[in-house]
This record gives C-alpha cells, structure tokens and sequence, in this order.
C-alpha cells in the first residue's frame, strides 16, 4: 500500500541500486549467482516481454491515429518534413562527434587487442552469417515487407511495422467521411486499450528492473581493459545530451534546460534499464504528451517513428567502434572512410530495431562496407551490454527532444 505513494522513478532507481548492489555481493557466492540465474533473471525477462507485447500494436496503432488525425496530407508534410529535418541533423552531428572524439582520443592505440575466444568467435561467425551476404543497397531492398501480417507479427521488424503504418495513416489521410472517422476511431480506442495495459505492466517495472540490474554481468577486468574507448563513447553521448539537444530543445522547442531533465527522468531512466527504445516507447510518448503537453499528432508521429529511425545514440557508438577497432587492428582510416562510416552508420541505425544489442549487429554492415574484418567486431564485445544502456538513453532522448523542437516550429506557425 504504501509503496503505492512512491513516485515510479523513485521506485526504478532504487531498483537499480539494489539491483548494482546485489550483482556485486553475489560475485563471491557461486550459489547466490545461480540463484540469481535461476530465480531473479527470469523477472527481468518477464518484464522485456511485456514491454515487447505491446510495442508493436502501440506503434502501430500510435503511427495510424497520429497521421490520421492530421486535417490533410500537407499538415502531414509540414511535420514530417520538420521530424526528418531535425533527426538529420542530430543524426549527422551525433556521427561528427564520434568520429572526432574517437580521432582525439585514439583509444585503439592505447589498448592492447583482446584475444579471440572460442565463444566470441562464434557469435560473431552468427553474426557474419546474418548480415554478410547483403550489400547495403542489398538490404535496403528487402526491407520492404511483403507481408503485412508477418512484419506485425515480429518484434524485429519495427522499421517494417513503421513503414506499413505509414502507408496505412496516408491512405487514411486521403480519405472522407465515415469510413474514415470509423477507423480512426476504431485505432483510437486500441491505442487507450493498450495505454491501460502499459499502466499495470508498469506497476512491475521496479521488480523487472533490479531483475535486470542484478543479473548483469559487472566483471571489473574486462571493462578496465576497453576504459578509454568506453569514456571516448560516453562523453560523446553526454556531449549529445547536454550540450546539443539542449541547442535544440531550448530554441525550436522551447522548453527549459532543468525542465527538459526533470520532466524526462522516468524515461531515461527506463532506456538505461531496458537498453531498448521499443520498450520505452510506452512510457516516452505518455511523458511526452502529459508532462510536455505535446499534441497527438506531433507525439505519436514523431515518437513512434523516432524509437525505430532515430538512434543518435547507436549512429553515435557505431563511429567510435569503428575507428576503435580500426585502430587496434592497425588501420589508418581516410577521410573518405570516415565519410563511408558516417553514412553507412545513419543507414544502418535507421534499420535497426530499438532493441538490446540491435546496434552491435548492424555495425558488421559499418566494418564490411569499410572493408575492415568483421571479427573486429570481438574488441568491443564485452562492455557493449553497458555502453547499450547509455546509448539507448541518448536514442529516446532525441526522440523527446525532437517532438519538442516540431512542436515548438508547429506553433510558431500558428501564430504567424
Ligand atoms: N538498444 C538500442 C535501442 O533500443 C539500440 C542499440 O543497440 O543501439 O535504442
């Protein structure tokens, strides 16, 4: 009963810092971490699952009433011409900073290559098998899905779910009259449905949280050993979080700099704990509408195509590892590489799903097309499950911050 009184960030950080505690105390205790395996990891999992059973029917039916409800497809123009403007340039800056960071810096020249182990080896020998054989126009072909039902039915493809959305909420753009009322009404109401199963899935959030946290594999050594390139990747993400959303949110949006933090703190703080920006969606577009009062059309736009296309964070943490593990392999990239990497990481982030890991297994597109060895890839293995949790703060982030800067555009245009 009198948990209920304690606001839900509240709850979520001191869940994380149980959880920190307990993946330390156990470390010693071979029993205890087994029974962390075997009795605690399993809530955690509970709680990523339940936050994946909504996302795509949320998104979905998010995308269909947002651009429904726009009074004509030149409406839709103007913030969709606004939404991708800015994810551009935050996408480009996010790279620019990488990159220059990881030149500055130079953490491949400082570490010593880690050794190629036998399970490391085979998860990357996976995942050279599943991203080898595309080219990258290659896989912008099949990104198309032929199957509606299908792209629906698979949390893997969200960019998937977006794109079909998309082409649904235009056509309903389009549309006169009852059939049109009909459907959105109908869309309408699975999003109130859903935002009342997001309401008590929330309610579990601090348990599945310190599941998570307590479960993590904090292993002081290996982490020392890739300090520097995790710093170089850090300070960029904080650079993106303190100083260039700021740039935007507090001009084009509007808002204030404490205001932006305190008001998105349940967020960010869900984004470092599930390091997934498909299973923060629920809560960013609820912050984002009653904390930052942000009209639906605006908010379920631009979240819902944000948590899937823009990813400063990953696009950010892909340049960094490339150059790292460049580095480290000896290579001198050129300037021409650099432009490669930065292209080919927008790409390849706006592909990836918003999901644990998703940036890491897009990043073998990054080393192929480079043309650097995609086994590399083992450098940075270890502290990614670490640096996945930043960089997903950083991708919903932008999202918010985003929403306020077209926000901010679309009423400056109303008082015009
Ligand atoms: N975990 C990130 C996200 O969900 C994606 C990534 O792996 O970089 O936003």
């Amino acid at each position: 009963m009198g948990l209920k009184k304690i606001p839900l960030s509240t709850q979520i950080i001191a869940a994380m810092v149980i959880g920190v505690a307990w993946a330390f105390l156990q470390k010693p205790f071979p029993q205890l971490t087994v029974f962390t395996v075997d009795w605690i990891k399993p809530f955690g999992k509970i709680f990523i699952k339940l936050l994946y059973l909504v996302a795509v029917p949320l998104v979905f039916s998010s995308l269909i009433v947002g651009m429904g409800s726009l009074k004509s497809v030149s409406e839709l123009k103007s913030i969709g011409k606004h939404t991708f403007l800015i994810f551009l340039t935050t996408l480009v800056s996010a790279t620019i900073v990488g990159l220059s960071l990881a030149y500055l810096i130079s953490p491949g020249h400082k570490i010593e290559h880690l050794a190629v182990d036998q399970a490391a080896a085979e998860k990357i020998a996976a995942l050279q098998q599943t991203e080898s054989s595309d080219t990258l126009i290659g896989a912008f072909s099949n990104l198309l899905p032929d199957n509606m039902l299908h792209a629906l039915s698979n949390n893997s493809m969200m960019l998937q779910v977006v794109l079909i959305a998309f082409l649904l909420g235009i056509a309903l753009s389009k549309m006169q009259g009852d059939a049109k009322n009909k459907i959105r009404d109908a869309m309408e109401a699975i999003q109130l449905w859903f935002t009342e199963v997001i309401h008590l899935i929330m309610a579990f959030a601090p348990i599945g949280v310190f599941a998570l946290v307590a479960s993590l594999e904090l292993n002081a050594g290996v982490l020392l050993s890739l300090g520097l390139y995790m710093f170089t990747v850090v300070l960029g993400l904080s650079i993106m979080l303190f100083v260039v959303y700021p740039l935007c949110f507090t001009t084009l949006g509007k808002t204030k700099y404490i205001d932006f933090f305190v008001k998105s703190r349940s967020v960010l703080l869900m984004a470092f704990s599930t390091s997934s920006s498909n299973a923060t969606l629920p809560l960013t577009l609820n912050v984002v509408k009653e904390k930052f009062h942000v009209p639906d059309n605006i908010s379920n736009f631009v979240v819902s195509v944000g948590a899937t296309i823009n990813m400063d964070g990953t696009a950010l943490y892909k340049c960094v590892a490339v150059y790292f593990i460049a580095q480290s392999l000896g290579v001198e990239l050129t300037l021409v590489q650099m432009g490669v990497i930065i292209l080919t990481s927008i790409l390849s982030t706006a592909g990836a799903a918003g999901i644990p890991g998703a940036g890491m297994i897009t990043l073998v597109v990054i080393l192929q097309t480079v043309g650097l060895p995609a086994e590399g890839i083992v450098l940075i293995l270890a502290p990614d499950r670490l640096l996945d949790m930043f960089r997903t703060v950083i991708n919903v982030a932008g999202d918010i911050s985003t929403s306020l800067c077209v926000n901010g555009l679309a009423q400056g245009k109303k008082v015009d």
